[in-house]
Formats: C-alpha cells, structure tokens, sequence
C-alpha cells in the first residue's frame, strides 16, 4: 500500500488549513488548534485531542467538515480517528502543594446548590454550545483556553444551574478543592461589610485562595465602582495563579453599561457563550425529564400544552408544572389538559400581554400578503383596508392597548376610525364564514388558539 509523502502531523496541518478556512475563528481556535496528527497507518489517520469532550464536540459537530478536509489532501480513501490525549504534565500543577482532602461537592463553603448538575441540565440547541464549554472547563479548571468563561443569557434560561454545575462537577472528581460560587451583590456586600469591619485583608484572601471563583450576575456590578475596583483584584490574582473565573450576565458584556473597561474587556478574555430561549423540542425534554424527577408520568398533550405556552423562560416551564402537580395532589385529581388549562390559566392570558402591535401587524400582513408598511399608509385600496382591520381588530382583543394607542401604531389614525374598525370585523365575522376562518388561522398563528 503506498503510504502519502507527508508525516501525519504535516498532513493533519494541512487538514487543519483547509478546516480553518472553513470555520470561525473562536471554534477553529477552541477546537482544532490543540489537535496534532499523530500517524498515518491503514489508510487512517490518527489525530490527537485534549479530552473526551472534544471527541464529542468533533465528532458530533464537526465530522464533515473533517471527512471534507482530509478528502481534499488525502483522497477519499482515509479516515480519522481521535485519540484522547491529556495535556502534558509540564503545566501548572492544579492543586497547591499542601495536601488536603477535597471537599464533597455539596460543600457548604462553596455555597453551590448539589442539584445543579450536568445530568439534569437537559440540552438543546439553545444550550448545547454553554453546556459543552461548561463540561470542557469543568474537566479542567484553569487549564483551557476558557478564562474566564462567560455566559450570558436571559433570565431563568439556565446560567446559574450550569455554572455551579461545572463546580459541582470539579469538587466531586476532586480535580479542584476550593470552588465558590457568589452572586455579584453576594461579592458587593462582603466587600463592603469587609470595609466597615476593618476586614478588607481577609476579604480579600477569601476570595482570592480559591481554584474556582463564580461570579453570578456580574451585570449588578454596574456603577459599583469601589467593589468593581475590588473585583478586578481579584480576577488578575486568580488569573495570573492559573485559577479558572466564570462568570454570568444577563447580556452581552458589550452591552454592559456602568462597568469599567478594564473590566469588561477582562470578561472577554475567555470564552463568552450565551444561552438562548430553548426551543420547542426542548421545553418538550425539559418538562419530561423534571416530571421524571418528580416521579410522576405527564400526558403528552399537557406537555405539549405547557411547552407551546411558556415559552421563554425554563423557571416559568418548571413553576407550572410545580403548580399543576401541587394542584392535582392537593385535590386528588388526575393530571388532564383540562386541569392544566384550569390551574394554568394565567400563562395563556399572559401571552396576551407579550403579544406587540408590531407582531400582529406582521402576521396579518404575512397572511394577506399585503407590505408590512400598508399597516400605517393611507391607501384606500379594499385589500389593504381589510388587512388593516383584521390588524386592528386582533389588537383590541389580544392587547391592553387603547384605541387611541391603536390608532397611533396604524399611522397615526383617529381612535374613530379604529372604532369603525372593529364594527366592520364584527360585523363580517358573522356575515362572511371566510373572514371568520381567516382569524381562527391568524390567532393560532400567534399562538393564542388555546384560549
Ligand atoms: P438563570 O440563572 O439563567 O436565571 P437558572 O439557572 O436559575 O437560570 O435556571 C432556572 C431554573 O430552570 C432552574 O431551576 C434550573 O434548574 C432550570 N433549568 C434551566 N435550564 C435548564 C435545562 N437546560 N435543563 C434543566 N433545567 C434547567
Ligand atoms: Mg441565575
């Protein structure tokens, strides 16, 4: 069999230009850079990585693009293979030099919360990317390219449980000792109780002798200028000791006012993830797997009922079900999509408040065709007119919105001419079954057909 020219790691380097080409920057550096072509035999080549979890993310994510690159240099006749390799010992050693035993992972010095872990955080494309560079730092804190990490997202989509759960995860494999996890207004208010009490050295020390330092929240260090002074200490003790930061927002850190540069640009030294509002198949997951928690079987349709409302929040997803579960036991009622209708009524009646003008607007255009601008313009034309009424018909009845509100968003028009409107579509929703059917479509479009 001939064997190629080239070495295995010359090889792989020329896979990994064809592959750098081909992705961003960040993912090429988080994921490909650290690999090296380790040799060529059987027409396979054999490439080494960090750990176990890039294996996952490459092989899950990448596998293509791969099999693409080693095409274009090799032919299609190769394949790659991964071996885990750890990095070299000659790194910094994790742990001090003083022996002591690590901490259980519910550690109340740590203050983490032992059911925030990476078993019971479900994931899903909005989570997927967080939760694996969540994994990657806490099979090695300190020691990747992620410091610090942060991730940010919106409230209750799941920044604190997969934090502590990179702790967690590092305590009980006893690949760290000291983990601690803060809220920013936690850290603020230590510091300045550490002020008054004359204690700022210890304060200090507490914070700075750790392995792993959490920051919750850091948005709230906003015009907090002594305690951001105090925090940005802190970070380049911990950063310079090789010791791993995380943090979380409630933002991007670009969008972050009030907190000084210096700061914010150390927040992206590392690696910066967000966590997006899951998507349906996920609040499906999430819900069945806390209904597992709980031991109880959920009707697929009350899963699905649930799921289609709550949409943007996974502490709202939970508190629901906690509510129809508290509901139907405290009443010895079997669990329906009447009952969940019943208990949670307020989540449908909800949606209404969220819906905007402009969203209404938007699908009734969508749905008749008609350009979104006709919405505001003078235009007679019959179409146009129709289009316009449904919209502000749909307005009055799934908003809070006024009249003179209404006419406002519809270019300005009198709080008459929405009054008329609304005759007209009552008037043709008895008359005409084609308008009738027409607005059955455009609410369950907007997603308030359950009401
Ligand atoms: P945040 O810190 O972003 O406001 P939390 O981490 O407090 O959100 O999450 C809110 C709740 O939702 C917690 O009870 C958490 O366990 C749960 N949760 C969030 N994301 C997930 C997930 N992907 N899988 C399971 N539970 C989740
Ligand atoms: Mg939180």
């Amino acid at each position: 069999m001939l064997q190629p020219a080239l070495s295995a790691e010359q090889t792989w380097s020329k896979c990994l230009s064809v592959i750098k080409e081909n992705v961003a920057d960040q993912t090429y550096g988080t994921w490909f850079e650290h690999t090296k072509g380790d040799h060529i035999e059987d027409r396979t080549l054999t490439v080494r990585i960090p750990n176990n979890f890039a294996y996952d993310w490459l092989d899950g994510h990448y596998r293509d693009l791969v099999h693409e690159a080693v095409m274009q240099v090799l032919g299609d006749n190769y394949r790659v293979i991964y071996s885990i390799i750890p990095p070299p010992a000659d790194e910094p050693p994790k742990l001090d030099a003083k022996p002591a035993p690590p901490r259980p992972a519910n550690d109340p010095l740590s203050a983490l919360n032992p059911h925030y872990l990476f078993q019971n955080f479900v994931e899903g494309g909005s989570n997927q990317f967080a939760k694996a560079a969540s994994q990657a730092v806490g099979e090695a804190p300190g020691k990747t390219s992620f410091n610090p990490l942060l991730v940010y997202g919106g409230v209750g989509l799941g920044k604190t449980h997969l934090i502590q759960a990179i702790g967690n995860y590092s305590l009980e494999r006893a690949i760290v000792r000291r983990v601690l996890y803060v809220s920013s207004e936690r850290f603020t208010n230590d510091f300045i109780s550490a002020i008054q009490n004359n204690k700022t050295t210890e304060f200090s020390s507490n914070y700075r002798n750790v392995d792993v330092l959490m920051v919750d929240d850091v948005q709230f260090f906003t015009t907090k200028e002594r305690t951001q002074e105090e925090f940005f200490h802190t970070f380049n003790t911990l950063y310079q000791k090789g010791k791993q930061i995380i943090l979380t927002s409630d933002r991007p850190p670009k969008e972050i006012t009030g907190i000084e540069e210096r700061l914010l640009s150390r927040f992206q030294w590392g690696l910066v993830v967000d966590i997006q509002r899951p998507d349906l198949e996920t609040r499906i997951a999430i819900l069945q797997k806390k209904a597992e928690e709980n031991g109880i079987q959920l009707p697929g349709e009350v899963v699905q009922l649930i799921a289609h409302h709550v949409t943007n929040n996974i502490r709202e997803l939970e508190g629901c079900l906690i509510r129809l579960l508290a509901f139907a036991s405290v009443h010895k009622l079997d669990i329906s999509v009447a009952l969940a209708k019943h208990v949670l009524k307020d989540i449908f009646v909800h949606k209404h408040h969220n819906l905007t003008v402009e969203e209404i607007q938007q699908e009734v255009c969508a749905y008749y065709k008609v350009p979104n601008d006709m919405m505001r313009a003078k235009t007679r034309k019959k179409e146009v007119v129709l289009a316009r009424q449904i919209a502000m018909y749909l307005t009055k009845k799934l908003t809070k919105h006024s009249l003179k509100t209404i006419g406002l968003h519809f270019g300005g028009r009198d709080h008459t001419t929405v009054i008329h409107a609304l005759e007209s579509i009552e008037n043709l929703v008895i008359a005409d079954t084609q308008i009738k059917s027409d607005l059955e479509v455009l609410k369950s479009k907007l997603d308030v057909s359950a009401v």
